[in-house]
């Protein structure tokens, strides 16, 4: 199960959560944004607010707000730069090969490249109660992308 050898992954780890966590990219309020979601995990107090600004069905902006633990706050960093310009079913797609990952599955070496930054998130599945942290952005972006849906408004 283990893809890279641990000691990599320690360090990426590190680097990418603790950078992430330190300086979040795209912590920014969007006007009118198409998709706003809202998602809260009482266990820990994490809470991530999302927003997309779509055009021409592909993510135009991405933005975040929100606060908690490390894992929770740089997985939303890290899924912001991961989401520009993809389409919605593109980001469904990523969202649920970065939920095989956190759940212990073992992706294909195609699957691990498209994930980037976010493949150093494996090093979360040490600590199975943070799993949840990781996955709170992904759970607000599934949501979000489903009440866009249901409201029709493509
Ligand atoms: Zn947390």
């Amino acid at each position: 199960m283990q893809q890279f050898p641990f000691d990599e992954i320690d360090e990426l780890y590190r680097k990418v959560i603790l950078d992430h966590y330190r300086s979040p990219r795209n912590m920014v309020e969007i006007g009118e944004p198409d998709i706003e979601y809202d998602e809260y995990n009482p266990v820990c107090g994490d809470r991530v607010v999302l927003q997309l600004k779509l055009s021409d069905g592909r993510v135009e902006e991405a933005g975040f707000h929100g606060e908690g633990c490390s894992i929770s706050q740089a997985s939303a960093s890290v899924m912001m730069d991961s989401l520009k310009r993809k389409t919605l079913e593109e980001a469904e797609q990523l969202s649920s090969t970065f939920r095989r990952l956190m759940q212990g599955h073992t992706l294909s070496e195609d699957e691990l490249t498209g994930l980037g930054n976010l493949a150093a998130f494996q090093g979360v599945r040490k600590f199975p109660v943070r799993i949840k942290c990781a996955l709170l952005a992904w759970t607000a972006l599934e949501e979000g992308i489903a009440e866009y849906r249901r409201a029709g408004t493509r």
